[in-house]
C-alpha cells in the first residue's frame, strides 16, 4: 500500500507478521517456549490501535497474572508511542469476570456491591450449612467440600450439573443438595466466591441473548494469553464472548504452548487447544519456531526433555543465538542444601563481581519451603533478594504462628504473639475472652499471658473458658521450664506437637495443607545451625527486616508456576531429587499425567532462562535432623549430552577449600547407589562411609541415616523408588 511500515511491525518475523496482521477471522498461535507469542499479542494490540480498527475499551484481552496484565499494558504504550488511554477490558479472567459481575449482578440476583469471599469464608459457610443439615462435619469436612465445589466450577458446572456419582460422593448423596443450598446462603449474602466470577457471567449470558449481543458489539478483538492454562469454564466463557453468529467476523487470537501447561492439578484443559479449531472453524494456526530468548544450549536442553513426554502436539524450536562463548547448561551437585543455597549464592556474587546485575537472575524453585535456605543465606551475605507471587518464607502465615508460640515461649511478654495463637488453633477462647484478658492485663500492667495466669484463679471467665486457658499455661509453663536445658529444636518440635499446632494443619482437608507442614518441617530444619532459641528468633528478625524495595536491585525468587512467561539471563533451578522435582505428589496422585506435566514444569524452568542455566541437585536432604539419600531427578537423566556438562566440583566448592571441606566428594571412587547415572558421563558421586563423613567435620554431631526407597522415613516424605 506504499505507506511506511510502522516501526514497531518491522522487527518482525513473517509468522509473527501474519499473526499480528491477520486481524480478521479467529487465529491460534501455538508455539514454543521464548517465540514472541506475547510479544505478537502486545504488538496486536497496538496494530489494533494503531490503524484506528478500534477503541482501548473494545479490545478483551485476558492475561494469566495481574502482574502480566499491567506489563502488556505498559508495553503497548511504548509501541503505539505515547499513553494508551485506559485498557479497562484487558486484566484475568477473574479480575474481568468481577467487572462483568459488578454491572449485571441483579440478573444472578445480586446487588452490585456483593462481597467477594475469600477460601476462610467460603469453608466456614459450608461448615455451617454441613452441621445444619444434621451431618457429622468431621466425617464430611467443610475443607473438601470447598474443594469440590471449586473443582465443579472449574468445569463450569452448577449444582444441577454435576454428575450423579460426584453429587453422591459427598454426605451419602447429600452433595448436589448442599451444592444448591450453598448458592442460596451466598446469594442471601450478597455474596460470591472465587468460581462465581466466571459462573455467573456465563449464567448472564446464556440467559440473556440481547446482553450478550451488545458485548459482542463491543468487543471487537478478543486476545488470550497462556491458552494452554484455561480450564473449562474460562473457555466456556471465552467462547460465549467471541462466538459470533455466521458471516460476523470472529476476530480472536489465542497464543499457547501445550508444553508449558501446568495448571492441570488446578482444572486446566490442554484440550482447550484442540477445541479452537472445531469451534471456530477456519481459523488460522500460525506456528512460531523461531526461539529469540535463549541460547542454543538451553534450547536444545528444553527440547530434549520435553521430548520424553508422550502428550504433546509436537514442534520444532530453533534460535540464531548461536555465540562460540554460549556455556553449556551446567549441572552441580551439592551435599545437601545448605550447600547448594551457599555455592548458589557463590555463583551469584561472582557474576556480580563481573557487573551482572541481580534483577537478570532468578532462583526457580518447585516446592516453597526451599525458599528458606536461600533467603537465610542471602541475608547472611548481604545480597538483595525479591520474592516473587507469594510471601517471604518467614512471612508465611503457618511460620509466624509457629514463631509466635517459639517468641512467647522465650519472651513471656510478648503480647502480639500471644494474641496471635492463643486461639490458634481453636479452643474456644475467642473474642471475648481475649478482651477480658486484655482488659485484665492492661489495667495492671503486665503482660497477657500474666494475667491469664492470674485470670484462671478467679470466677471472672467462664467455666470452659477457665478450663482451656489453664491448660494453655501450663503448656507455656513446661516448655519455658525446657528452654534452658531441651535443644531448642526438639523444644520446638514438641511445642507444635503439643499445642495441636501440627494436628491442626494435618486435619485440614485444603489444598494448602500439605505444603504449610511442609514450611513447617523446614522452620524446625533452620533452627539447627543456630546455637539456642533466643539466637534464632534474633536472626529471624534480622531477616523480616531485609529491604524489599521494588527499585532495589534484586535476585528473584520464585516458585517455577509464578515463572511462567517471564525471563532472565541467568536461572538457577535448584533440587531437581526424585521426590521433589517430579514431585512426590504428583506422581502419587496422577500417575503418568503426573509426571509429564513436571516435566512440562521443568521445562518451563529452563526455557526461562536467555543465557544461563545453572541446575542443582543435592545427594543429601536432612528432615528432621536426619539425613536422608536422595536419588538425582529423573529429569537430568534425560538432558542431552551435547548441551549439558556436570559443572567441575572444584570450581563449585572453589570458594569453600580453604574451609577445611578439602577435594570433593563426588571424587571419590567408591560407587554409591544414587550415582548420577547418565552413561557417558562424568559420574557424580558420593561416598557415604563414614571416613567420608568425618571430612566434614561440622555434620558429625548428627545422626545419619539412610532410608530406603520407595519407603517413607519415620516422619519424613516418601522418596521415590526406581
Ligand atoms: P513464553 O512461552 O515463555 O511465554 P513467548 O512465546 O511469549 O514465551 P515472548 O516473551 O513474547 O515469548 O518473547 C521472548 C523474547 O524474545 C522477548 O524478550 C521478546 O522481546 C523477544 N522477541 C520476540 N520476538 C522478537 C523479534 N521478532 N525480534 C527480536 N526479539 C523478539
Ligand atoms: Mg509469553
Amino acid at each position: 500500500d506504499g505507506g511506511k511500515r510502522p516501526d514497531y511491525l518491522a522487527g518482525l518475523n513473517p509468522e509473527q507478521t501474519e499473526a499480528v496482521e491477520t486481524l480478521e477471522g479467529p487465529v491460534l498461535v501455538l508455539a514454543g517456549a521464548g517465540t514472541g507469542k506475547t510479544r505478537v499479542l502486545t504488538t496486536r494490540i497496538a496494530h489494533i490501535l494503531n490503524t484506528g480498527r478500534a477503541f482501548p475499551s473494545q479490545i478483551l484481552a485476558v492475561t494469566f497474572t495481574n502482574k502480566a496484565a499491567r506489563e502488556m499494558k505498559e508495553r503497548i504504550a511504548l509501541l503505539v508511542g505515547g499513553a494508551v488511554e485506559g485498557m479497562p477490558w484487558l486484566g484475568t479472567f477473574h479480575s474481568i469476570g468481577v467487572k462483568l459481575l459488578r454491572r449485571h449482578a441483579e440478573l444472578v440476583g445480586l446487588s452490585s456491591d456483593f462481597t467477594i469471599l475469600d477460601t476462610d469464608d467460603v469453608v466456614r459457610l459450608i461448615k455451617q450449612l454441613i452441621q445444619a443439615e444434621g451431618l457429622d462435619d468431621k466425617r464430611w469436612p467443610a475443607k473438601q467440600f470447598a474443594g469440590m465445589i471449586d473443582t465443579w466450577k472449574n468445569k463450569g458446572l452448577g449444582p444441577a450439573d454435576i454428575p450423579e456419582g460426584d453429587a453422591r460422593a459427598f454426605a451419602n448423596g447429600r452433595g448436589r443438595d448442599l451444592y444448591f443450598a450453598y448458592q442460596a446462603r451466598l446469594s442471601t449474602l450478597n455474596a460470591c466466591d472465587f468460581g462465581d466470577l466466571l459462573m455467573h457471567p456465563i449464567a448472564i449470558f446464556r440467559k440473556n441473548p440481547d446482553l450478550l449481543k451488545e458485548y459482542h458489539g463491543r468487543f471487537r478483538y478478543t486476545l488470550v494469553d497462556e491458552y494452554q492454562d484455561t480450564n473449562t469454564a474460562q473457555y466456556m466463557w471465552l467462547r460465549l464472548l467471541a462466538q459470533r453468529s455466521k458471516g460476523e467476523p470472529q476476530n480472536v487470537c489465542c497464543v499457547g504452548d501445550d508444553d508449558q501447561s501446568i495448571y492441570g492439578w488446578r482444572g486446566a484443559e490442554v484440550d482447550n487447544i484442540l477445541r479452537f479449531e472445531k469451534d471456530f472453524p477456519g481459523a488460522k494456526v500460525i506456528k512460531l519456531e523461531r526461539n529469540y530468548r535463549s541460547t542454543e544450549h538451553i534450547l536444545g536442553a528444553a527440547a530434549h526433555l520435553i521430548a520424553h513426554n508422550e502428550g504433546r502436539l509436537g514442534k520444532t524450536l530453533f534460535t540464531d543465538r548461536a555465540d562460540p562463548d554460549d556455556v553449556k547448561v551446567q549441572v552441580h551437585a551439592s551435599w545437601d542444601s545448605e550447600e547448594e543455597a551457599r555455592a548458589i549464592g557463590e555463583e551469584i556474587e561472582q557474576l556480580q563481581r563481573g557487573k551482572h546485575l541481580l534483577n537478570d537472575m532468578a532462583i526457580l524453585v518447585r516446592a516453597s519451603f526451599q525458599m528458606r535456605e536461600f533467603e537465610d543465606r542471602f541475608v547472611t551475605l548481604g545480597l538483595n533478594y525479591r520474592v516473587i507471587g507469594g510471601p517471604r518464607f518467614y512471612e508465611r502465615l503457618e511460620i509466624r504462628d509457629a514463631m509466635a508460640y517459639f517468641r512467647l515461649v522465650a519472651q513471656p511478654a510478648d503480647d502480639l504473639a500471644f494474641e496471635r495463637i492463643i486461639n490458634t488453633p481453636k479452643r474456644g477462647l475467642g473474642d471475648t475472652t481475649v478482651r477480658a484478658l486484655h482488659d485484665y492485663a492492661r489495667a495492671r500492667d503486665i503482660p497477657m499471658l500474666a494475667a491469664a495466669a492470674d485470670m484462671i484463679e478467679t470466677d471472672e471467665l467462664k467455666p470452659k473458658a477457665r478450663k482451656a486457658l489453664f491448660d494453655v499455661i501450663q503448656s507455656f509453663r513446661r516448655w519455658q521450664e525446657l528452654l534452658e536445658n531441651t535443644p531448642h529444636t526438639e523444644l520446638a518440635e514438641q511445642i507444635l506437637e503439643e499445642s495441636g499446632y501440627t494436628d491442626m494443619w494435618k486435619n485440614d482437608k485444603s489444598a494448602e495443607a500439605p505444603g504449610r507442614l511442609e514450611n513447617l518441617k523446614e522452620l524446625i530444619r533452620s533452627m539447627e545451625s543456630f546455637e539456642s532459641m533466643r539466637g534464632f528468633l534474633e536472626h529471624v528478625s534480622l531477616v523480616m527486616d531485609a529491604e524489599t524495595n521494588e527499585n532495589l536491585d534484586a535476585v528473584s525468587i520464585m516458585t517455577l508456576h509464578s515463572a511462567k512467561g517471564l525471563e532472565f539471563d541467568t536461572v538457577f533451578l535448584p533440587g531437581w531429587e526424585e521426590g521433589l522435582f517430579p514431585h512426590q505428589r504428583s506422581l502419587d496422585e496422577s500417575g503418568r499425567a503426573g509426571l509429564e506435566e513436571e516435566r512440562r514444569l521443568a521445562y518451563v524452568g529452563i526455557t526461562r532462562a536467555k543465557r544461563r542455566c545453572h541446575i542443582w541437585f543435592v545427594s543429601n536432604r536432612r528432615i528432621h535432623g536426619l539425613w536422608q539419600s536422595t536419588l538425582p531427578s529423573r529429569f537430568l537423566d534425560e538432558l542431552p549430552e551435547t548441551h549439558v556438562e556436570v559443572a567441575e566440583m572444584e570450581q563449585s566448592y572453589g570458594g569453600y577449600g580453604r574451609g577445611g571441606y578439602g577435594q570433593s566428594r563426588f571424587d571419590k571412587a567408591e560407587p554409591f547407589a544414587n550415582s548420577y547415572s547418565t552413561p557417558g558421563w562424568k559420574r557424580a558421586q558420593a561416598n557415604r562411609t563414614d571416613a567420608t563423613r568425618d571430612n566434614w567435620g561440622t555434620r558429625s554431631g548428627h545422626a545419619v541415616e539412610r532410608i530406603g526407597y520407595g519407603e517413607s522415613g519415620p516422619k519424613g516424605r516418601t522418596i521415590e523408588g526406581e
